[in-house]
């Protein structure tokens, strides 16, 4: 069912997923002529009206969405219900070229790169005002007209909630417990029927499920340019997988340009950020010139909580610093306070492999690991464990991809006299380099760097999370279409943007990894999805754990399910490492900050997140 207006200029046929959501839910559709009038809508009458206001009004009813309209991608743009001018979401269903002119980037099937704006929207179908409106943060002049869904109420937005019949994770295993919520805070956690009664608070039945901290994935890359037009999936589309995933904060990078000021590239991602990501986040910020005015921002961004720095060994001649300016930087991190995160390859090794590779023609995208070799993550493991040493600066080793890696980490560990902490990432633990004898899409998919290396590596990676040995589980969530991937792969798979998605799937791909096949705990798997990374990152006393007083992120999940898994929200279906696979442990309720964001395999929240300044707590931390 949809509305029309005289200014929709939308064929009254074109419908798309939402649309069929709706005529799931009748009542909702009900509730859609209740709240606007059908009437209203279908005459065109809606110059005197405001979309906003009306959903305002209609929030202790239920929130209204009201569409803009479709760009020839596919994406829909609608006015949210906290009162930002628009989003963009992808419809999952683009309009055949043509219908807007075929645009710059596009691929033939009208797929392909968005060639759109710093939100993710294209101009193709709305015009340059309309564009420069959202640009500007002003609201497009022309409102309009279909009513997409109408979401249920907040729950807890006011009135408080009270979340009943579930089970915590405890170091004893799942114990049943209920939670408090109250101002977007947990308030209390009691045995089972413990809360002092109110009629006056929403309540949640969660007999049956484990109620967990919203998870936190502290490496992502969000709508992250690589140049040429291509950039990662953004903020939106990949906040909305990780809602749906169970992970309500996410720690992602800034990227400065050549010669760009560390606080001006914070700034400029700040901007790519705000209103868009529905997730909590905080910043680390990558330091690629360890020149003297450089280093000398970093005490000014530890001091707005962005007490996280990452540096390269790997990427000769766009991010790689040497083993001497990598010192520089972590004896400037380490005095401001912070820590240094390092990817450890060793770029002249990769540079050399991939000449090789290059000059016997070997460029397909199965030949992308042999431009990884192992010896050269293993040097640079040896390096940044070296070099942090000798500064005392805390570090951490992300993405480590083989088993050899973390007996570097085992050895240098005893000796360090400030915190050493190792990440893995999901990729690493769920897939292997057999996908890159499986043909040219999925070799495409599994593009990452470090590439995905040995089942053997994958299980001994999987025995050092679940022992202690590495700290904490990320996903390096950058996710491109596949179809992006096909494009460059013409150049070789040197010119192949890096990355996987994962954002939504860590969860409960580490569940049916880790708990299912009983190589971890279930207080083991919540400590490295949730508890690790906010103690590890600086978020301890709000973020990580269900206790009174921290924000009331909350994850209902169901320990039972068994299902196949597809995509989430607007991932894409082709290029996902986990699409088809068995997965076990379902997320099928979450609250962000005491809002209810995600119900029925569905995000119900337009609410942005907030940035996060974070302060680090290490207690061997100078
Ligand atoms: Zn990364």
């Amino acid at each position: 069912m949809q509305f029309e207006s005289a200014h929709s200029g939308q064929d009254a046929d074109n419908g798309n997923g939402i649309q069929l959501r709706n005529q799931r839910h009748p009542d909702h559709v009900g509730q859609q002529d209740a709240l606007l009038g059908r009437k209203d809508l279908r005459g065109g009458n809606t110059a005197g009206k405001n979309p906003v206001q009306e959903s305002r009004n209609a929030e202790d009813r239920g929130t209204v969405e009201v569409v803009l309209g479709e760009t020839a991608l596919g994406e829909v743009v609608h006015v949210a219900q906290d009162d930002r001018p628009v989003v963009v979401e992808r419809s999952g269903r683009p309009k055949p070229p043509g219908h807007a002119g075929r645009q710059e980037g596009q691929t033939q099937d009208g797929q392909g790169p968005s060639t759109g704006t710093a939100n993710g929207s294209s101009e193709a179908g709305f015009g340059r005002e309309h564009r420069d409106c959202i640009l500007a943060g002003r609201r497009p002049r022309v409102y309009a007209l279909r009513v997409i869904r109408v979401l249920p109420p907040y729950r807890g937005a006011a009135m408080g909630l009270h979340i009943t019949g579930g089970s915590i994770i405890t170091p004893r295993g799942p114990e049943p417990a209920d939670l408090g919520v109250s101002g977007g805070k947990v308030t209390a956690v009691a045995a089972p029927c413990g809360l002092p009664p109110n009629t006056a608070v929403e309540t949640f039945d969660a007999t049956g499920l484990w109620l967990l901290p919203g998870a936190i994935d502290a490496h992502t890359h969000f709508g992250m340019p690589l140049g040429s037009g291509i950039s990662s999936l953004g903020w939106r589309e990949s906040s909305e997988a990780a809602l749906l995933g169970g992970t309500t904060t996410v720690i992602d990078f800034v990227n400065p340009q050549p010669g760009e000021p560390l606080p001006d590239a914070v700034a400029r991602w700040r901007r790519s950020a705000d209103g868009a990501c529905l997730c909590d986040y905080g910043l680390h910020c990558t330091v690629s010139e360890a020149l003297p005015e450089r280093l000398a921002e970093i005490p000014a961004l530890v001091g707005v909580g962005i007490p996280t720095f990452k540096g390269f060994l790997a990427y000769k001649g766009r991010l790689m610093l040497t083993p001497e300016q990598m010192k520089a930087l972590m004896h400037d991190v380490r005095r401001a306070g912070g820590m240094l995160l390092v990817h450890a390859e060793d770029g002249e090794v990769n540079a050399a492999a991939q000449e090789v590779l290059v000059n016997t023609g070997r460029t397909t995208a199965n030949w992308h690991p042999a431009a990884h070799p192992p010896e050269s993550e293993i040097s640079a493991v040896k390096t940044a464990l070296a070099l942090a040493a000798e500064t005392d600066c805390p570090l951490t080793i992300v993405h480590m991809s083989l088993a050899e890696s973390l007996a570097e980490l085992d050895k240098a560990r005893p000796a360090a006299a400030a915190a050493v902490y190792g990440e893995v990432c999901l990729h690493h633990l769920a897939a292997d380099a057999s996908l890159y004898g499986m043909g040219q899409d999925r070799a495409l998919a599994a593009i990452c760097s470090p590439p995905l290396r040995s089942a053997a590596d994958a299980a001994g990676l999987l025995a050092g999370l679940a022992d202690g040995r590495i700290d904490f589980l990320s996903t390096d969530h950058c996710e491109f279409p596949l179809e992006t991937k096909r494009l460059a792969a013409r150049g070789g798979f040197g010119a192949v943007p890096n990355g996987c998605g994962g954002v939504g799937e860590r969860l409960t791909f580490a569940y049916t990894l880790g708990v299912v096949s009983g190589a971890m705990s279930p207080w083991r798997w919540m400590q490295v999805c949730c508890q690790k990374p906010a103690e590890i990152m600086g978020l301890t006393g709000r973020k990580g754990r269900l206790h009174p007083g921290h924000d009331a992120d909350i994850v209902a999940f169901d320990p039972l399910q068994e299902f196949r898994w597809d995509a989430l929200g607007a991932s894409d279906g082709p290029g996902n490492l986990y699409r088809g696979r068995t997965a076990r442990g379902r997320v099928v309720q979450v609250w962000k900050s005491g809002r209810l964001a995600v119900t029925e395999g569905r995000v119900v929240t337009g609410t942005a997140g907030s940035f996060l300044p974070r302060r680090l707590s290490h207690p061997q931390a100078i």
